[in-house]
C-alpha cells in the first residue's frame, strides 16, 4: 500500500498538470530527450519538456527523508515510504551533515491516511492525546508519525 502510494506521488511530480502552449491537461509522455522527460500534447500536439526535473524531485525528497530520518525512522524504512534508496537516503544525510539523538527506548509509528481518514482519527482524542505526532503530505494523502514515549 505505501509502495502504491509512492508511485501516485512520484506520478503527481512527474507528469505537469497542463500543456504549456494551450493549458489542456490532454498532456502524455514521449520519450526522454537529452536526459528530460519529453511531453506531448494530445491537443494541440505541442511537443515540450520540462526543465529540471530531476532536481525538482529531488529537492522534494531529500526534505521527506531528512524529515523521517530526524524522527527515528531506519534508511530502510524511509527506502519503503519514499522508494528512493537506502544508499541514496544515506549520502543526503552526509550530505546535508544531519545529525539525530539516539532514540533507541521508543520507536516512531507511522500511519498514512487519506483526508477524510485523517479527520475521523484525529477527531478521537484518544488517538492523539500523548503522542508527539506530525502529519505531513504524501502525494495525495497525509503520514501520521506518532512517538508513543509520551504517553502515559
Ligand atoms: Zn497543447
Amino acid at each position: 500500500m505505501i509502495a502504491n502510494l509512492l508511485y501516485i506521488c512520484l506520478k503527481n511530480i512527474v507528469m505537469p498538470n497542463s500543456c504549456p502552449k494551450c493549458q489542456q491537461k490532454n498532456v502524455v509522455k514521449s520519450g526522454i530527450v537529452n536526459e528530460r522527460q519529453r511531453f506531448l500534447c494530445k491537443d494541440c500536439h505541442y511537443y515540450f519538456t520540462v526543465k529540471k526535473l530531476g532536481k525538482q524531485i529531488d529537492s522534494y525528497f531529500v526534505t521527506k527523508a531528512l524529515q523521517l530520518y530526524l524522527e527515528g525512522l531506519s534508511y530502510r524504512e524511509i527506502e519503503r515510504i519514499i522508494g528512493v534508496s537506502h544508499v541514496t537516503i544515506s549520502s543526503w544525510i552526509k550530505k546535508y551533515n544531519i545529525k539525530r539523538p539516539s532514540h533507541s527506548e521508543f520507536h516512531p509509528l507511522y500511519k498514512v491516511f487519506k483526508q477524510n481518514e485523517l479527520v475521523d482519527f484525529i477527531q478521537n482524542e484518544e488517538n492523539i492525546k500523548g503522542f508527539g505526532l506530525i502529519i505531513t503530505e504524501f502525494g495525495d494523502k497525509y503520514m501520521m508519525i506518532k512517538w508513543e514515549r509520551f504517553r502515559k
